[in-house]
């Protein structure tokens, strides 16, 4: 074991994959040599036992593994039939591959603004974002904190609009008791290496309760065969690749250990800068917030960033543009002013150093820094 570092000295990165691969290189090596042996590269048995792990970790019956979290949004937005003349009701505070899929399919995205508390969908905006064209609602998991999902699945249901959850950051997140992914119609998540379950490449994955959602994307993903090449619709090619499959199942099983250090730097954040300078992020009693990133508020953000930067503390910014500001969205008539609350948070947000393996002695120069600071 190396001895604690001095964060003054050495600084604090934003995130650090190297200590977790360290610890688990044995184990990742050996699940690489099993699938280099067992002849399958794509899908396959690595992926299926996977896909079981991971529909048990998620707590439904059904989870399918494509290739990226795009791919997983653009299957289930095809699997709601969602095409040219609809509309999809969703959130412009997000990265932007959320809607990616609302433009590929030939609809119109409809974004409402988040709530200032849990940066998600407002219930309240939703109702009045509904027409007789909407075909789907995309609600955020953002940061890792689920949506308000009571109020949004209940005129889902009243307007008979199935809602889709990206899940992406959002792994293990609970809502009264509900895990993301387990709530809407369908869950889309994400296996960039740089989420709290990262695969050593690229990943992503549906689930769903439905099992003729299940089959529709198993085969969508695989170029929509129904039997060797016999195509029923327009396919994809989203398969996972084996050895994503195999990594994500060994680091699967550390997910809730990796989950509960997030939670405890967190905490640790949360404590020491409670008083300001900055707001802390609102963590709702109702679930488990996974802490995919640590995100205060500041109406000093630059200035912030930059004397961090000075200390050699790194922090990032999620996001500085809003989806309804981006010229790729220009189209749709959005303006500045829009969306008060996600543009707010798009100029004051800065997200703090967080990964599991980062020590609380970090945590603690950080908020230092920050209170020496006293920018706010
Ligand atoms: C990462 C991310 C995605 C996209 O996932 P990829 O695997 O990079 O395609 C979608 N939505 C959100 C909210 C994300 O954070």
């Amino acid at each position: 074991m190396a001895a604690v570092n001095d964060p003054s000295e050495e600084g604090v990165a934003f995130f650090d994959l190297r200590q977790q691969l360290d610890h688990i290189r044995g184990e990742i090596t050996a699940a690489l040599e099993e699938v280099l042996d067992s002849g399958w590269f794509a899908n396959g048995p690595a992926v299926a036992r996977f896909e079981e792990q991971f529909a048990a970790y998620c707590r439904v019956p059904h989870a399918v593994a494509v290739n990226t979290g795009t791919s997983a949004l653009h299957l289930a937005m095809r699997c709601l039939n969602v095409g040219p003349g609809d509309e999809v009701v969703t959130v412009a505070l997000s990265f932007v591959a959320t809607t990616w899929p609302v433009l590929y399919l030939g609809a119109t995205p409809v974004f409402v603004d988040v709530t200032p508390g849990r940066y998600t969908m407002d219930p309240g905006q939703l109702e009045k974002a509904i027409t007789p064209r909407t075909k789907a609602i995309v609600v955020v998991h953002l940061y890792g904190q689920c949506a308000d999902m009571n109020p949004i699945l209940t005129i889902g249901k009243a307007h008979g609009i199935p809602v889709v959850e990206d899940c992406a950051q959002a792994v293990g997140a609970e809502y009264k008791g509900r895990r993301a992914g387990s709530m809407g119609a369908i869950g889309c998540f994400s296996f960039y290496p740089s989420k709290n379950l990262g695969a050593y490449g690229e990943g992503g994955a549906v689930t769903t309760n439905d099992s003729e959602v299940a089959l529709r994307c198993r085969r969508l993903r695989d170029h929509a065969q129904v039997e060797r090449y016999l195509h029923s619709e327009i396919g994809y090619n989203y398969r996972l690749n084996s050895f994503q499959g195999a990594i994500l199942s060994v680091k699967l099983k550390y997910l809730e250990d990796w989950t509960e250090r997030r939670m405890r730097i967190a905490a640790e954040y949360n404590q020491l800068l409670y008083d300001g300078p900055v707001v802390t992020p609102a963590s709702c009693p109702d679930g488990r917030h996974v802490y995919h990133l640590y995100v205060v508020r500041s109406s000093q953000r630059d200035p912030l960033r930059s004397a961090l930067e000075k200390r050699k503390i790194r922090t990032a910014v999620h996001y500085p543009r809003p989806i309804h500001l981006q010229p790729a969205f220009k189209q749709f008539g959005y303006h500045t002013g829009d969306l008060p609350v996600t543009e707010e948070v798009t100029q004051s947000c800065v997200s703090l150093p967080l990964y599991p393996e980062m020590s609380l002695v970090y945590a603690q120069r950080v908020a230092d820094v920050i209170k020496t600071i006293g920018i706010g």
